[in-house]
């Protein structure tokens, strides 16, 4: 099968801890030079599509907004869908303008959506929102990460709420960022390519690489970021390939 895209995850596999990792710059030039189509698929819900733009060009990559995907544009796709869409957000302010066409009531309503609030997530705020899944309201996370790292340690990330709110209130969230098959058919339908044509690239073995395989796609497993050895022995989920970092794409394409 011959590859024509590769969907790259962008915290861990490009970047960590605010810097470039080694040579990702490099190789998504070379990339694009031999002509390859990139999609950049993200669980990063603190921003939307445009300030992960900016964010990537200040790091020196050349990139293209309509290239990235993040978790944020999925939900707003999924809620532009669905026929009742009353919303209670816990997301921060820049996001919460971003799903500004979808109606907001806080009192009755049909889904509870969780991203990063950071200093948001109270005792109030938690409760709030148990009491609104328990008068009916669905669960929806645009991710379910349970931890980050920044230049400033390790923090909590907004998969440890959901992971609460799931429990207190018996319910399953639906999540919108990776492993989900949604947002990677938004990628490849994109594209306009089919699953054998791409390959997705992480350090994430719970989001990229389980992702991947329930698209039945192949994919590469990056020694950076979130990587763990201990990930390997008895992995959720099988990379296709395993590379030290990013740069080492030129080897295997
Ligand atoms: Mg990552």
């Amino acid at each position: 099968m011959r590859t024509k895209a590769f969907l790259i995850d962008l915290d861990g596999t490009l970047y960590f801890k605010g810097e470039p990792c080694p040579g990702a710059i490099e190789a998504i030039n070379d990339l694009r030079q031999r002509k390859y189509q990139l999609r950049f698929l993200t669980n990063t819900t603190a921003k939307t599509p445009k300030m992960l733009h900016e964010q990537m060009r200040s790091l020196g990559f050349d990139i293209y907004e309509d290239e990235i995907f993040n978790a944020t544009y999925a939900c707003l796709q999924y809620l532009r869908l669905q026929p009742k869409n009353r919303c209670h957000f816990m997301v921060d302010g820049a996001v919460k303008a971003f799903f500004k066409e979808i109606p907001v009531d806080d009192e009755a309503l049909d889904f509870v959506v969780v991203g990063d609030y950071s200093d948001g997530f109270d005792f109030h705020t938690l409760n709030h929102a148990f009491r609104l899944l328990m008068d009916g309201a669905e669960l929806i996370a645009l991710q379910k990460g349970l931890y980050w790292f920044s230049s400033e340690g390790v923090f909590l990330d907004c998969g440890a709420f959901v992971t609460l709110l799931e429990a207190a209130a018996g319910k399953t969230a639906k999540v919108m960022g990776k492993p989900s098959e949604t947002f990677f058919k938004i990628a490849l339908e994109s594209l306009q390519l089919s699953p054998s044509e791409g390959i997705v690239i992480g350090d994430d073995i719970t989001s990229d690489i389980v992702g991947a395989e329930r698209m039945k796609m192949r994919s590469i497993l990056v020694r950076t970021g979130k990587f763990k050895p201990s990930q390997l022995e008895n992995p959720v989920a099988k990379p296709t390939w395993v590379l030290e970092d990013v740069s080492r794409l030129t080897q295997l394409f």
